[in-house]
């Protein structure tokens, strides 16, 4: 029989569960018996696919048409030497592929699904892939259903089943069992279905399918397979990097042409065109822009930003507005109670966090509840109108499984003198009406001796209006309640209203009128101290900083003013409401200055964001209900809280924010611009020197003389160069005063102005000096081999210089620690012994056609070579004195 059909009890029965869940040994022994809770497994990398790769650049095909040919003629040391630089550059790029591939994939491991059971009589989130048939799950909504549950019991229970049925509109359930066969999964309207998403309500179910044992299991492929989408910067770059290589192509096929007219050989000129384009195509490129990205990915993990779509990397360094909640982001999320008003006296409340130590205090004496009517009412209805549990760890901290805002309600009643057993036991709920953001409130139904009663809490401009009041005393109270807030803290209203014993559900009708107020409470959510900092590191990068919040507009303007959002208490705030009332013009006005939205709902969060990005503006927004999905995918970098998130609004985003830190964005900005800055230097690096192979080629070709390389010596300088240091130079670190610029236009490419004045700068200066070396050895009677040495060391040594060079674009090198970037320095090491090698290693002389240098040349190529310094360091003096660098706290 099929699991609809059986009663919830049966089910229980029938897979051996009793309310308390399942125990710890008998859920790991299921474990065993069923398997993780997963649809079949992510797609391995595919290792030959991956080596295929290597050898579909034009480069490769241009290297291999070289090794044919110079097999052909045989030039065996010359078809050594192109086979042992494919294969190595095949290797190279291999592994730096393989690595980079495999560090964004484990990133992704690290955001594992969640699921919240009830094992051993208490509630715990454990893994999804833990599940097994038989656990008790609870579903709220934004969750997605983490496998195939009957639904035990339902509250209001909407599910959003479009991945399986097609279906657009959510379907409700409920856990009635249905008698009919032969329903179809749209029909089986009490089973939840795994992969389907929670629009709303809550439910409690029992797993009775995991994994391919589930119903999307069954369905074939992977549904929620989730392509690797290429960063716009590496479709940019790969398009740069074979622009390069046409025309350095053109430029090869002109100096084969030219050569022979000149009087060279076809066979000679064939093999120097093949080296000079080998040398200058940035072949190298690629890859470091896909390892950049992965190493910027990795350091953001590391300060708790998880990237889920590589474009995020680039889009975060040029963001130029965040908006952000406040509760849980830039405040801690841990409300406490401090301030209580009855309707007619106010009261402190003592105590600090979770620790249910503390008083309520009237003018001075501390009061417990029993001694004042209307005081236990209020915190009563606050303690049991209540879907949150306080309890103490292990580690004797004090905690709250659920909302901390009713766990904050929680401690002032226990405060007050309530115990929560006997009050839940006096007082047993009979329904109840969820707290959602949107309602703005929350209601139980409870027994109560003869009689019943409906509690509400939520607020107060929401709840006020349901009571019985006349309106001076309701605009009394809601001036109150407007008062507390004023000192930033997040208030509350509480009522209650008698009803019949008799009465089961609680309609919403019910709440419509004939509320008796209890009070409003008052609770403070203390800022993140190190978010403050964080906001005034966001001004002086040039990045606006809005907040968005569900609280009230006085509330929301102290605490912004608190972080420094506004300047002062008076700057403007939107409403929710205003915000209804204003058209798209209207909002494109507003949103230019406005920094505060208040009290609005999660379509309005919509609205904000395209609004800002009409003004041109580039936009992180962060979220957390389901839906919030809307606003997070519409902005350019969606950001869900991990602890808070829902998984829709997680599936929505770009990045999740493990630790729901807003310090976290900043943090993440950083490193996006570091990215950026870092792809820069490998471009500052490469194209310059790729250059001055092909320039110095030229000159000597143009003053009569045989080219100062080797084919086999060019291919060597790209292996030596390319390989090790452009890779390490993804590596570094990031710049002082990186956060003190204003954000890149989105539309600026990688070559700057700047940049290409520096790439013919120094490609000049390199081709000229390694003529010189060449000439000036020739001249003194120098054998052909040993002027070429001089000359392909004296390029070596320039590339050392220009990646020192390379890493800043104007601040000078005695600025930048020398060690700040250990893996350049170890590329640094490795290529100066493997240059050693080719000029002392007996094999590699004759491979090379190398000859060993006497002490003399060395100083002479060092000095060379170190020019390059100097002109870059002028040039950037001069760049400085031109544009200022700017200054700011961050440094
Ligand atoms: P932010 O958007 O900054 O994260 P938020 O999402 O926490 O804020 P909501 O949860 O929508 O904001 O809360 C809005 C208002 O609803 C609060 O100011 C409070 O008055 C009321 N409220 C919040 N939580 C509850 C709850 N559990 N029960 C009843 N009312 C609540």
């Amino acid at each position: 029989m099929h699991w609809y059909r059986k009663t919830t009890e049966q089910a229980l029965a029938e897979l051996q569960v009793t309310p308390e869940g399942l125990s710890a040994s008998e859920a790991q022994a299921r474990l065993q018996q069923y398997g993780p809770n997963r649809l079949q497994e992510e797609e391995k990398i595919s290792l030959p696919r991956l080596a295929l790769h290597q050898f579909t650049s034009p480069l490769i095909t241009i290297l291999l048409v070289a090794a044919v040919v110079t097999f052909v003629l045989r030039e065996w040391a010359d078809t050594a030497v192109i086979a042992a630089v494919v294969l190595l550059n095949a290797l190279i790029g291999f592994v730096q592929e393989l690595r980079a591939e495999q560090s964004v994939r484990a990133l992704k491991g690290l955001l594992v699904a969640r699921a919240r059971v009830i094992r051993e009589g208490r509630e715990q989130e454990i893994s999804a892939s833990e599940l097994v048939p038989g656990d008790l799950v609870l579903l709220a909504s934004g969750a997605r259903v983490p496998a195939d549950l009957r639904l035990l019991q339902t509250i209001e229970l909407r599910i959003d089943e479009a991945i399986l049925t097609g279906e657009s509109l959510p379907a409700e359930k409920h856990s009635q069992t249905l008698e009919q066969d032969n329903l179809i999964a749209g029909d089986q309207t009490n089973m939840a279905f795994m992969g389907t998403a929670v629009v709303n309500g809550r439910a409690r179910g029992l797993v009775v399918g995991t994994g391919n044992h589930s119903l999307l299991g069954s369905i074939a492929g992977d549904v929620r397979a989730i392509g690797t989408t290429k960063a716009p910067i590496q479709e940019k770059i790969e398009r740069f990097a074979h622009t390069i290589g046409l025309l350095v192509l053109g430029a090869c096929a002109a100096l084969f042409f030219i050569g022979i007219a000149l009087g060279g050989s076809a066979r000679e000129m064939f093999m120097i065109a093949v080296a000079a384009a080998v040398a200058t195509i940035p072949e190298g490129l690629p890859i470091v822009v896909t390892i950049a990205l992965a190493v910027g990915v990795g350091r953001m993990a590391r300060h708790n930003a998880i990237i889920r779509k590589l474009p995020a990397v680039e889009t975060l360094g040029s963001t130029t507005v965040i908006c952000s909640d406040k509760t849980g982001t830039l405040t801690r999320n841990e409300m406490t109670v401090t301030c209580l008003h009855d309707g007619q006296r106010f009261y402190e409340v003592s105590g600090s966090g979770y620790i249910p130590e503390g008083q309520i205090i009237d003018d001075a004496i501390p009061l417990l509840a029993n001694e004042r009517e209307e005081l236990a009412r209020l915190l009563r209805i606050g303690l049991l109108c209540n879907e949150s549990e306080l309890y103490r760890a292990s580690d004797g901290d004090w905690h709250v499984d659920g909302d901390p805002t009713e766990g904050a309600l929680i401690v002032a009643a226990l405060k007050g003198g309530l115990h929560s057993e006997i009050e839940r036991e006096q007082w047993p709920r009979q329904a109840l009406i969820p707290f959602e953001s949107e309602r703005g409130y929350m209601a139980s139904l409870h027994r109560h001796g003869d009689g019943g009663v409906i509690f509400v809490k939520g607020a107060p401009e929401r709840v006020l209006p349901m009571c019985e009041l006349d309106s001076a005393e309701r605009d009394r109270l809601l001036q109150v309640a407007a008062d507390i807030a004023a000192r930033g803290l997040r208030v509350l209203a509480m009522a209650s209203k008698a009803v019949a014993a008799d009465h089961n559900e609680l309609p919403q009708e019910a709440l419509q009128s004939g509320l008796q107020l209890a009070g409003l409470q008052g609770m403070i959510d203390p800022a993140r101290s190190e978010v403050i900092d964080a906001i005034s590191g966001c001004h002086d990068a040039g990045i606006r900083v809005l907040m968005i919040t569900g609280d009230h507009a006085i509330t929301a303007r102290a605490i912004a003013a608190e972080l420094g959002i506004i300047a002062d208490r008076d700057a403007p705030v939107i409403t929710g409401q205003q915000l209804e009332e204003m058209n798209d013009e209207e909002l494109y006005a507003r949103v230019a200055q406005v920094n505060v939205y208040a009290r609005v709902a999660p379509e309005h969060k919509l609205r904000i964001t395209r609004q800002l990005a009409e003004r041109g503006e580039i936009v992180a927004m962060t979220g957390d209900g389901v839906n919030d999905a809307p606003a997070l995918k519409s902005a350019h970098i969606g950001i869900a809280m991990g602890k808070t998130g829902t998984d829709v609004a997680k599936e929505a985003s770009d990045m999740v924010l493990t630790d729901d830190n807003f310090a976290s964005i900043f943090a993440a900005v950083r490193e996006g611009r570091v990215v950026f800055d870092n792809l820069r230097k490998v471009t500052f690096f490469l194209i310059p020197t790729g250059v001055a192979a092909l320039f110095s080629i030229i000159i000597t070709m143009l003053l009569g003389l045989p080219i100062p390389y080797v084919p086999a010596q060019l291919l060597w300088i790209n292996l030596v160069t390319n390989g090790l240091q452009d890779v390490a130079m993804a590596f570094e670190p990031g710049e002082r005063g990186i956060l003190c610029r204003p954000p890149r236009d989105r539309r600026e490419g990688l070559m700057s102005r700047l940049l290409i004045r520096r790439t013919f700068l120094v490609g000049g200066l390199i081709a000229a000096g390694v003529v010189l070396i060449y000439v000036q050895a020739l001249k003194n009677g120098a054998s052909l081999e040993c002027a070429r040495t001089q000359a392909v060391t004296t390029m070596v040594f320039f590339q050392f210089f220009q990646a020192w060079n390379s890493r800043s674009e104007t601040a000078s090198i005695a600025h930048i620690p020398f060690f700040s970037n250990p893996f350049l320095f170890i590329a640094l090491l490795a290529a100066s012994l493997a240059q050693l090698a080719v000029l002392y290693v007996p094999g590699l002389q004759w491979l090379f056609q190398t000859e060993p240098l006497a002490l003399t040349a060395w100083l002479k190529i060092l000095l060379v070579a170190s020019s390059v310094v100097l002109v870059v360091e002028i040039d950037k003096w001069l760049q400085r004195r031109h544009q200022p660098p700017a200054h700011c706290q961050y440094e």
